[in-house]
């Protein structure tokens, strides 16, 4: 059973806006927050359906950047060519996330804003430098991803703030990136850890930047920033893929729960590291 609430429907953003505060919980696809009604893990006195809101849609280019609105789908993001070409990683989570049912429903924004540790859309986005834009009546702010995702089921979000967009750097042509998920089953399984790499190379094939991004592995997706750093000024052969997998260690919290334990967690964390950069290494060497 549901709980009571007020239901109402916003046509446009700035009426959406103009309604938010306190006791306004947005509802995009509901396929977190319908779940946590039910259980009554939440209840909200007023739901605000913010499906409709076209200003919320769409994937584009735009100052260098690639632009997702927040109430954009996961279905959506597998099919767009702007996706494909420019956040490899998060249509590779994308089609990993869920199930068909899910993904036509669920939103870049709901995943982001319930902030589970595990969610999908997170390593791939933080690797690839993004920022949420969040939007009140009076402002606008962006705010890089892995600072806005703060803890377990918590963000940097006011009340009266919506996720508008996600964006990030349309990433250079000398680099490559890409996202691994384990989970119980091959599909519709929740990330008993996921990652996300992206780096960067300069004309001779050493590293110039890379982000590394590790989820359900602490309370929050964190990067491995001592892995990140192993990488740089190197080429990525055997050995330094090696000596970087071993440093993420440093950078995860993992915990013992239903879908694994601690020890399990530290040792994928390499493992994935270890074929993400990997991968990578090969995409670069059939560029170059
Ligand atoms: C069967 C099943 C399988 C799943 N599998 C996966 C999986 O494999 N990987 C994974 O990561 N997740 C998975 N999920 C979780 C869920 O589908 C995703 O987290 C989804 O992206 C949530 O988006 P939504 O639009 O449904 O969010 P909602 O449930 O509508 O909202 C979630 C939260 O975000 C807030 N919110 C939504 N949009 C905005 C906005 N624009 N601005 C401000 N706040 C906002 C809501 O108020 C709410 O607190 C699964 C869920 C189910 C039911």
């Amino acid at each position: 059973m549901l709980p009571e609430f007020e239901f109402v429907s916003p046509g446009t953003l700035a009426e959406a806006l103009a309604l938010l505060g306190p006791d306004v919980t947005p509802l995009a696809g509901g396929t977190n927050l319908i779940v946590e009604l039910r259980d009554g893990n939440s209840s909200p006195k007023r739901l605000m359906d913010i499906s409709r809101l076209r200003e919320l849609r769409g994937i584009r280019r735009e100052n260098g950047h690639i632009v997702i609105g927040g109430g954009t789908t996961i279905s959506e993001l597998l099919v767009h060519p702007l996706i494909a070409e420019h956040g490899w990683p998060l249509s590779q989570a994308a089609a990993l996330l869920g199930n068909p049912l899910v993904r036509n429903r669920a939103t870049v924004a709901g995943n982001l804003v319930n902030a589970s540790p595990a969610a999908d859309t997170a390593p791939p986005l933080i690797a690839l430098a993004a920022e949420v834009e969040l939007t009140s009546k009076k402002k606008t702010r962006l705010v890089p991803l892995d600072e806005f995702m703060a803890g377990v089921n918590k963000t940097m979000i006011r009340h009266d703030e919506l996720l508008t967009s996600v964006r990030w750097p349309v990433p250079p042509a000398r680099s490559a990136a890409a996202f691994y998920k384990i989970g119980l089953r091959k599909a519709d399984a929740c990330s008993v850890i996921n990652a996300a790499a992206m780096v960067v190379w300069d004309d001779a094939g050493r590293c110039s930047q890379a982000r590394i991004a590790i989820g359900a592995a602490a309370p929050r997706p964190v990067r491995a920033r001592k892995a990140e750093s192993a990488l740089l000024g190197h080429a990525l052969d055997g050995r330094v893929i090696e000596a970087a997998a071993r440093l993420v260690d440093d950078a995860i919290q993992p915990i013992d729960d239903v879908r694994g334990t601690a020890v399990y967690r530290r040792r994928m964390a390499a493992v994935m590291v270890r074929r993400l950069l990997a991968q990578i290494a090969e995409h670069q060497a059939g560029r170059r």
